[in-house]
């Protein structure tokens, strides 16, 4: 017994020594930031909640600074209609104004609702949009319609399932947007999640990211069930290949600016993560403690938060090992006393 304490003991010991040495504390990454601060110093605010920077005359970026994870959402107007990129958090306090009556003030142009991707963050206000949500076209968003109207999965939705959502139409990968006198061209580049969409507006040179791309101090999220490092990878080179050196990309999360050199360091990093020889460290949360364990990529500024579920090396680390190890020897220690026990028995009964 006394070699098992002892085994046990030095396994507890060295597994959590390992991991304080490498753990990734919400300090390191959000520093002293609080919920209300991080937008874009040119916002102007509506209803004490959200923050909206005129990035040109008719461009749009609506932030949630006090909200859980500093959304931006976008509204890209034309000259005969506009779109709504996102819907909001649904985090904004109860009586204050939707994503869609801010749109409303900004612009009379009618407005079709796309959602960068699914993820309940994005989709607060999604069902105000009366005339419906446009759907990225992928076999599977079709299959979950049901009398024209599409469901978000639970998983997508943080647990509780939102009211049906009109669909209004679908965008292929490539395809363009007509505006009027202003055009946006759509790519659906999976990766973060398989429906992500990333609009572009060639002529003004801006790219909107949704979550496939961002600088944020919460990092690049590729832990979610969905999330494909080879083809997330895959898709950030698409996206560095579809824009250029004076790009102005916008993300959906925080101060929304960022360039070309952050969407090519994310781009490298990923490359380590897909080539196998990433460094990680660890990190007890992601955003709110308590949540699942997690390993964290990190480079400078940019952390990119994975799981076991897209990065199965995770199986291969030495920590993974020395559980293995440590449940093996219990196995074994266990069968000797069985073994041990069962002999003792034996002997013990009498000579018929
Ligand atoms: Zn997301």
């Amino acid at each position: 017994m006394r070699a098992w304490r002892l085994l046990a003991a030095s396994f507890i010991g060295s597994l959590l020594l390992g991991c304080a040495e490498q753990l990734v504390d919400s300090k390191d990454i959000w520093g002293d930031l609080r919920p209300g601060q991080n937008y874009a110093p040119a916002s102007r605010m509506i209803d004490g909640w959200y923050a909206v920077e005129a990035i040109d005359a008719r461009t749009f970026a609506i932030n949630e600074p006090k909200s859980e994870q500093y959304n931006t959402s976008y509204l890209i107007v034309g000259s005969t209609r506009a779109i709504m990129f996102d819907a909001g958090c649904g985090e904004r306090p109860a009586g204050s104004k939707s994503m869609r009556e801010v749109a409303r003030r900004l612009t009379d142009k009618p407005i079709t609702l796309i959602l960068s991707h699914h993820h309940y963050d994005h989709t607060g206000d999604a069902a105000s949009f009366e005339d419906g949500v446009t759907l990225v076209d992928r076999p599977e968003l079709r299959a979950r319609i049901d009398n024209g109207r599409y469901t978000i999965g639970a998983l997508e939705s943080g647990g509780a399932v939102p009211p049906p959502l009109k669909v209004a139409g679908f965008v292929k990968d490539g395809d363009t947007i007509d505006l009027g006198d202003r055009r946006l061209s759509a790519y659906n580049l999976p990766g973060h999640t398989n429906e992500s969409v990333v609009l572009v507006d060639r002529v003004r040179n801006l790219a909107f990211t949704g979550d496939h791309v961002y600088q944020h101090l919460g990092g690049i999220v590729a832990m979610t069930p969905q999330s494909d490092l080879p083809i997330y990878k895959a898709n950030v080179d698409r996206l560095l290949a579809l824009t250029d050196a004076n790009t102005r990309y916008l993300g959906a999360h925080g101060d929304p600016h960022f360039d070309r050199a952050w969407v090519s360091l994310i781009d490298s990093e990923l490359g380590k993560m897909v080539a196998g020889t990433a460094t990680y460290r660890y990190a007890s949360h992601y955003l709110v403690p308590g949540k699942m364990p997690l390993r964290v990529l990190q480079n400078g500024d940019l952390y990119i938060y994975t799981t076991p579920w897209v990065d199965p090396s995770l199986f291969w680390s030495k920590w993974s090992l020395l559980a293995i190890a440590a449940v093996l020897s219990l196995a074994l220690y266990l069968l000797a006393r069985l073994f041990r026990l069962l002999r003792g028995r034996s002997r013990s009964r009498p000579e018929a």
